[in-house]
């Protein structure tokens, strides 16, 4: 099996603390300079195996059990709704998990509910990461990153406060169907959503929550990013004209691979593109940047999963959200043609039955 990372993305309600988890989770890259660090993508960040073993420590020595072990995550750097809904993909999502943040102290909140009605209807599985702990009243601050061991530090009504926070929203999702647990006393990640306490503030239960999300893609998700015999596609998150460029298309590469010399096939309002990349582009390193125009770097071919860019005039209207294949003959074109005439079909049936 050749598994591919899962693409991760976080929702949750406003002011829950998600962009200020992807900058700690995207910190941690940074911090971990000798283990390769983390690579930025266009709209998403990688964070290799070695990363997330240096931030889990000996927690990682159980995700390592597994026969079949993610290269990694791709983190979608935009959080929330927006960027979620464009993800839609036959049926489903591109997102393979997601983190729900939710504040400790304010519990379930309306975009909460939204965002859980989102995941349940696409079908993606989710940790709950219950933010801002050190919020909690009383809390003290500790060295450890580790929240279970920060936690055994807490005072013992602060430890009942916390199991408190935990039950309400063990109770909020039992009530809208689902079974959870703090993740410390998960028995069956199969059937319980497991919740991770954690501070995006101090980055304590980061390497619990990365732990979580690397176990569950291991075990449950091996099918999904299994790359034998998946076609190459991937979702279309923005188009833009740029100075130099003309016009590009950002996108989150799902499955397989596109090089240079692939053809693109892309709806268009109602008509199907075919097209050649005049150029695949990658955020350049810092340390490659000269000049602070020169952002990206052309490259030959990437691999799935990833954030890219392509170049051509042709993407000029795609919209965001539509899935892209990526043919490498004749055959494949004609194939994906057929495909997307299809979908478009049912997008269309979609909306006249809604
Ligand atoms: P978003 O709207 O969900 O992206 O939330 P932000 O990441 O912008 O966070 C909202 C506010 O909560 C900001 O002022 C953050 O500094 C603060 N915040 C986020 N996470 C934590 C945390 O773990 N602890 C504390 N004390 N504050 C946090």
């Amino acid at each position: 099996m050749q598994i591919r990372q899962p693409i991760v993305v976080v929702l949750g309600h406003v002011d829950s603390g998600k962009t200020s988890l992807l900058d700690r989770i995207r910190g941690t890259g940074v911090q971990g300079r000798e283990a390769g660090g983390i690579t930025q993508h266009i709209g998403a960040s990688f964070l290799p195996t070695e990363t997330i073993k240096e931030t889990c420590g000996p927690l990682y020595k159980k995700l390592q059990e597994s026969e079949n072990q993610v290269p990694g995550i791709l983190v979608i750097d935009t959080p929330g709704h927006e960027v979620f809904t464009n993800l839609r993909a036959r049926g489903g999502s591109a997102a393979d998990i997601a983190i729900l943040v939710v504040d400790v102290n304010r519990g379930f909140q309306p975009q909460t509910n939204e965002s859980l009605k989102i995941l349940q209807s696409r079908k993606v599985p989710f940790v709950v990461a219950l933010n801002k702990c050190d919020q909690i009243s009383g809390w003290r601050k500790s060295d450890t990153k580790f929240i279970t061991q920060a936690i055994k530090e807490q005072d013992q009504f602060i430890q009942t406060d916390l199991d408190q926070k935990i039950y309400d929203v063990v109770g909020t999702l039992s009530v809208l169907g689902y079974q959870s647990e703090a993740f410390y006393r998960v028995k069956d990640f199969k059937s319980e959503i497991a919740i991770v306490p954690i501070s995006a503030r101090s980055g304590v239960g980061i390497p619990e929550l990365l732990a979580v999300l690397v176990g569950l893609t291991q075990q449950y998700l091996q099918k999904r990013l299994d790359q034998k015999e998946k076609e190459s596609r991937g979702i279309v998150l923005e188009v833009n004209e740029e100075i130099g460029l003309g016009h590009t298309a950002n996108i989150i590469l799902i499955d397989g691979s596109i090089k240079k010399t692939d053809t693109i096939v892309v709806a268009k309002r109602d008509s199907v593109i075919i097209t050649k990349p005049k150029a695949i582009l990658l955020p350049k390193p810092l340390d490659e940047m000269r000049d602070p125009r020169d952002k990206f770097k052309p490259v030959q071919s990437v691999d799935a999963a990833a954030g890219l860019k392509i170049a051509s005039p042709d993407l000029e209207g795609v919209l965001p959200g539509s899935t892209l294949y990526i043919a490498s003959n004749e055959d494949d074109v004609k194939k994906y043609t057929k495909l997307i005439e299809s979908e478009m079909k049912s997008v269309f049936i979609d909306t006249e039955t809604n």
